[in-house]
Protein backbone atom coordinates (compact mmCIF):
# COMPACT_ATOMS: atom_id res chain seq x y z
CA UNK A 1 0.00 0.00 0.00
CA UNK A 2 1.28 3.56 -0.80
CA UNK A 3 1.25 7.17 0.71
CA UNK A 4 -0.28 9.21 -1.29
CA UNK A 5 -0.50 13.42 -1.78
CA UNK A 6 -3.61 14.06 -3.68
CA UNK A 7 -3.35 17.97 -5.44
CA UNK A 8 -6.77 19.66 -4.74
CA UNK A 9 -6.98 22.38 -7.51
CA UNK A 10 -7.49 21.02 -11.27
CA UNK A 11 -7.30 17.37 -9.85
CA UNK A 12 -10.44 16.83 -7.36
CA UNK A 13 -12.10 20.20 -8.95
CA UNK A 14 -12.02 23.07 -11.48
CA UNK A 15 -13.58 26.17 -10.16
CA UNK A 16 -16.22 24.16 -7.39
CA UNK A 17 -16.74 22.10 -9.95
CA UNK A 18 -15.36 18.02 -9.27
CA UNK A 19 -13.72 16.26 -11.72
CA UNK A 20 -16.15 13.50 -13.30
CA UNK A 21 -15.33 10.40 -11.02
CA UNK A 22 -12.81 12.05 -8.19
CA UNK A 23 -15.35 11.47 -5.21
CA UNK A 24 -15.43 8.16 -6.28
CA UNK A 25 -11.81 7.69 -6.87
CA UNK A 26 -10.74 8.88 -3.51
CA UNK A 27 -13.12 6.78 -1.91
CA UNK A 28 -11.51 3.88 -3.79
CA UNK A 29 -7.83 4.59 -3.11
CA UNK A 30 -8.78 4.49 0.94
CA UNK A 31 -10.58 1.08 0.23
CA UNK A 32 -7.60 -0.26 -1.40
CA UNK A 33 -5.70 0.69 1.65
CA UNK A 34 -3.51 4.01 0.72
CA UNK A 35 -2.70 6.86 3.06
CA UNK A 36 -3.95 10.04 1.91
CA UNK A 37 -2.76 13.31 2.63
CA UNK A 38 -4.49 16.45 0.66
CA UNK A 39 -1.76 18.91 -0.36
CA UNK A 40 -2.49 22.61 -1.81
CA UNK A 41 -1.02 25.92 -2.72
CA UNK A 42 -4.61 27.16 -2.34
CA UNK A 43 -4.14 30.45 -0.75
CA UNK A 44 -7.23 32.07 -0.54
CA UNK A 45 -9.49 29.70 2.05
CA UNK A 46 -8.23 28.45 5.55
CA UNK A 47 -8.09 24.87 5.81
CA UNK A 48 -11.49 25.03 7.92
CA UNK A 49 -13.13 26.62 4.48
CA UNK A 50 -11.49 24.07 2.14
CA UNK A 51 -12.34 21.29 3.81
CA UNK A 52 -15.94 22.28 4.31
CA UNK A 53 -15.64 23.17 -0.12
CA UNK A 54 -14.30 19.39 -0.20
CA UNK A 55 -17.25 18.10 1.64
CA UNK A 56 -19.60 20.04 -0.14
CA UNK A 57 -18.64 18.03 -3.70
CA UNK A 58 -18.59 14.80 -2.45
CA UNK A 59 -15.19 14.50 -1.16
CA UNK A 60 -14.77 12.32 2.34
CA UNK A 61 -12.13 13.26 4.18
CA UNK A 62 -10.58 14.47 8.13
CA UNK A 63 -9.86 18.28 8.89
CA UNK A 64 -6.09 17.15 9.55
CA UNK A 65 -5.56 15.33 6.27
CA UNK A 66 -5.54 18.47 4.29
CA UNK A 67 -2.23 20.67 4.26
CA UNK A 68 -2.20 24.70 3.45
CA UNK A 69 0.29 26.29 2.90
CA UNK A 70 -0.59 28.71 5.75
CA UNK A 71 -0.52 25.71 7.98
CA UNK A 72 3.14 25.09 6.51
CA UNK A 73 4.08 28.67 6.99
CA UNK A 74 3.04 28.65 10.59
CA UNK A 75 5.26 26.06 11.18
CA UNK A 76 8.34 27.94 9.78
CA UNK A 77 7.68 31.51 10.97
CA UNK A 78 6.39 30.47 14.41
CA UNK A 79 8.00 33.23 17.14
CA UNK A 80 8.74 35.52 14.12
CA UNK A 81 7.21 38.90 13.42
CA UNK A 82 5.79 38.91 10.12
CA UNK A 83 3.92 41.27 7.63
CA UNK A 84 1.68 39.03 5.97
CA UNK A 85 0.63 40.70 2.97
CA UNK A 86 -2.11 37.24 2.59
CA UNK A 87 -5.91 36.82 2.11
CA UNK A 88 -7.30 37.47 5.73
CA UNK A 89 -8.82 33.91 5.28
CA UNK A 90 -5.43 32.37 5.57
CA UNK A 91 -4.87 34.05 8.73
CA UNK A 92 -6.85 31.72 10.51
CA UNK A 93 -4.05 29.05 9.63
CA UNK A 94 -1.17 31.01 10.71
CA UNK A 95 -0.94 29.89 15.01
CA UNK A 96 1.90 31.41 16.64
CA UNK A 97 3.45 33.78 13.84
CA UNK A 98 3.05 37.24 15.64
CA UNK A 99 1.70 39.81 12.82
CA UNK A 100 3.08 42.89 12.61
CA UNK A 101 2.78 46.38 10.45
CA UNK A 102 6.02 47.13 10.54
CA UNK A 103 9.78 46.02 11.94
CA UNK A 104 9.21 42.80 10.69
CA UNK A 105 11.61 40.20 10.95
CA UNK A 106 9.95 38.07 7.68
CA UNK A 107 7.51 39.54 4.83
CA UNK A 108 5.30 36.54 3.97
CA UNK A 109 3.67 36.85 0.58
CA UNK A 110 -0.12 35.04 -0.03
CA UNK A 111 -1.85 34.07 -3.07
CA UNK A 112 -4.16 36.26 -5.73
CA UNK A 113 -7.95 35.98 -6.18
CA UNK A 114 -10.16 37.71 -8.44
CA UNK A 115 -11.13 39.98 -5.78
CA UNK A 116 -11.59 43.50 -4.14
CA UNK A 117 -9.80 42.13 -0.95
CA UNK A 118 -6.70 40.89 -3.41
CA UNK A 119 -6.31 44.71 -5.02
CA UNK A 120 -6.43 45.68 -1.64
CA UNK A 121 -3.58 43.48 -0.10
CA UNK A 122 -1.23 43.92 -3.13
CA UNK A 123 -1.82 47.70 -3.57
CA UNK A 124 0.78 49.61 -4.07
CA UNK A 125 1.52 51.14 -0.51
CA UNK A 126 1.64 47.55 1.16
CA UNK A 127 3.90 46.42 -1.86
CA UNK A 128 6.31 50.02 -0.96
CA UNK A 129 6.03 48.70 2.64
CA UNK A 130 7.12 45.01 2.12
CA UNK A 131 10.06 46.52 0.21
CA UNK A 132 11.01 48.99 2.71
CA UNK A 133 11.04 46.10 5.83
CA UNK A 134 12.89 43.91 2.93
CA UNK A 135 15.68 46.82 2.78
CA UNK A 136 15.54 47.29 6.69
CA UNK A 137 16.94 43.28 6.71
CA UNK A 138 13.99 40.89 6.57
CA UNK A 139 13.72 37.73 4.92
CA UNK A 140 10.92 37.35 2.07
CA UNK A 141 9.27 34.40 2.18
CA UNK A 142 6.20 33.45 -0.11
CA UNK A 143 3.15 30.52 0.25
CA UNK A 144 3.56 29.87 -3.69
CA UNK A 145 5.35 31.39 -6.57
CA UNK A 146 2.75 30.30 -8.82
CA UNK A 147 2.36 32.20 -12.36
CA UNK A 148 -1.24 31.43 -12.86
CA UNK A 149 -3.94 29.39 -11.87
CA UNK A 150 -6.81 27.62 -14.10
CA UNK A 151 -10.67 28.82 -14.18
CA UNK A 152 -13.24 27.81 -15.69
CA UNK A 153 -13.31 30.43 -17.70
CA UNK A 154 -8.74 30.08 -18.51
CA UNK A 155 -5.94 31.29 -16.78
CA UNK A 156 -5.97 34.00 -14.15
CA UNK A 157 -2.64 35.59 -13.01
CA UNK A 158 -1.47 34.69 -9.87
CA UNK A 159 0.75 36.20 -7.23
CA UNK A 160 4.11 35.38 -7.92
CA UNK A 161 4.71 38.46 -10.09
CA UNK A 162 4.29 40.48 -6.46
CA UNK A 163 6.88 37.96 -5.45
CA UNK A 164 9.46 38.18 -8.49
CA UNK A 165 8.51 41.96 -8.31
CA UNK A 166 9.67 42.03 -4.78
CA UNK A 167 12.90 40.13 -5.51
CA UNK A 168 13.93 42.18 -8.27
CA UNK A 169 13.38 45.20 -6.37
CA UNK A 170 14.99 44.16 -2.95
CA UNK A 171 17.58 42.25 -5.13
CA UNK A 172 16.73 38.70 -2.55
CA UNK A 173 15.84 35.64 -3.50
CA UNK A 174 12.14 34.38 -1.78
CA UNK A 175 11.89 31.58 0.39
CA UNK A 176 9.18 29.47 -0.45
CA UNK A 177 6.36 27.48 1.70
CA UNK A 178 4.16 25.53 -0.35
CA UNK A 179 4.68 23.36 -3.00
CA UNK A 180 7.17 22.71 -4.21
CA UNK A 181 9.40 23.53 -1.62
CA UNK A 182 11.12 20.65 0.96
CA UNK A 183 9.73 22.34 3.97
CA UNK A 184 6.41 21.29 1.92
CA UNK A 185 6.84 18.10 1.25
CA UNK A 186 8.81 17.35 4.49
CA UNK A 187 5.34 18.02 6.39
CA UNK A 188 3.12 15.80 4.20
CA UNK A 189 5.84 13.19 4.93
CA UNK A 190 6.22 13.40 8.39
CA UNK A 191 2.30 13.46 8.88
CA UNK A 192 1.85 10.16 6.58
CA UNK A 193 4.90 8.77 8.70
CA UNK A 194 6.24 7.67 5.01
CA UNK A 195 9.53 7.19 3.16
CA UNK A 196 9.21 9.26 -0.29
CA UNK A 197 10.07 6.30 -2.47
CA UNK A 198 6.74 4.43 -1.00
CA UNK A 199 5.14 7.75 -1.99
CA UNK A 200 3.10 9.09 -4.82
CA UNK A 201 2.40 13.10 -5.42
CA UNK A 202 -0.35 12.70 -8.30
CA UNK A 203 -1.03 16.59 -9.60
CA UNK A 204 -2.30 18.54 -12.64
CA UNK A 205 1.12 21.08 -12.49
CA UNK A 206 4.46 19.80 -13.75
CA UNK A 207 6.49 22.20 -12.13
CA UNK A 208 4.66 22.88 -8.28
CA UNK A 209 3.78 18.92 -8.36
CA UNK A 210 6.06 16.24 -10.58
CA UNK A 211 9.06 18.39 -10.83
CA UNK A 212 9.23 19.19 -6.91
CA UNK A 213 8.16 15.73 -6.28
CA UNK A 214 10.73 14.11 -7.99
CA UNK A 215 13.73 16.53 -6.42
CA UNK A 216 12.23 15.31 -2.82
CA UNK A 217 12.47 11.73 -4.23
CA UNK A 218 8.49 11.20 -4.91
CA UNK A 219 7.02 8.84 -7.74
CA UNK A 220 4.48 10.82 -9.70
CA UNK A 221 1.47 10.87 -11.51
CA UNK A 222 0.48 14.05 -13.79
CA UNK A 223 -3.12 14.28 -14.55
CA UNK A 224 -4.38 15.86 -17.45
CA UNK A 225 -6.92 18.37 -15.94
CA UNK A 226 -6.82 21.39 -14.71
CA UNK A 227 -4.19 23.20 -15.47
CA UNK A 228 -2.49 20.19 -17.54
CA UNK A 229 -1.24 21.22 -21.15
CA UNK A 230 0.16 18.92 -23.64
CA UNK A 231 2.72 20.46 -24.93
CA UNK A 232 3.89 21.66 -21.55
CA UNK A 233 4.78 17.81 -20.74
CA UNK A 234 6.35 17.96 -24.69
CA UNK A 235 8.60 20.71 -23.97
CA UNK A 236 9.44 19.47 -20.19
CA UNK A 237 12.90 17.65 -19.62
CA UNK A 238 10.31 16.40 -16.30
CA UNK A 239 8.94 12.90 -17.09
CA UNK A 240 6.56 11.64 -14.43
CA UNK A 241 6.22 8.02 -13.60
CA UNK A 242 2.38 7.98 -14.58
CA UNK A 243 0.42 10.34 -16.77
CA UNK A 244 -3.79 9.91 -16.30
CA UNK A 245 -6.27 11.10 -18.39
CA UNK A 246 -8.03 12.34 -14.78
CA UNK A 247 -7.74 10.87 -10.58
CA UNK A 248 -10.68 8.70 -11.72
CA UNK A 249 -7.95 6.30 -13.05
CA UNK A 250 -5.52 6.15 -10.44
CA UNK A 251 -6.68 3.39 -7.86
CA UNK A 252 -6.83 0.99 -11.35
CA UNK A 253 -3.40 2.31 -12.37
CA UNK A 254 -2.06 2.06 -9.05
CA UNK A 255 -3.15 -1.47 -8.93
CA UNK A 256 -1.39 -2.33 -11.93
CA UNK A 257 1.77 -0.72 -10.70
CA UNK A 258 1.99 -1.73 -7.26
MG1 LIG B 1 -3.25 21.88 -9.04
Amino acid sequence: MAAILLDIDGVLHVSGEAIRGAPEAVRALRRDGHRLRFVTNNTTHSRRMLVDELRALGFELDDEELQTTGATAARELAGKRVLALTMAAVLEDLGEVELVGEDAEAVLIGGAAETEETSRVFSYMNLARAFHELEAGAELYCLHKNRWWQTSRGPMLDSGCFVAGLEYAAETEAELVGKPSSAYFNAALEALDADPELTWMVGDDIEADVAGAQRFGLRTALVRTGKFRPDTLERSTTAPDAVLSSIADLPAWLEEAL
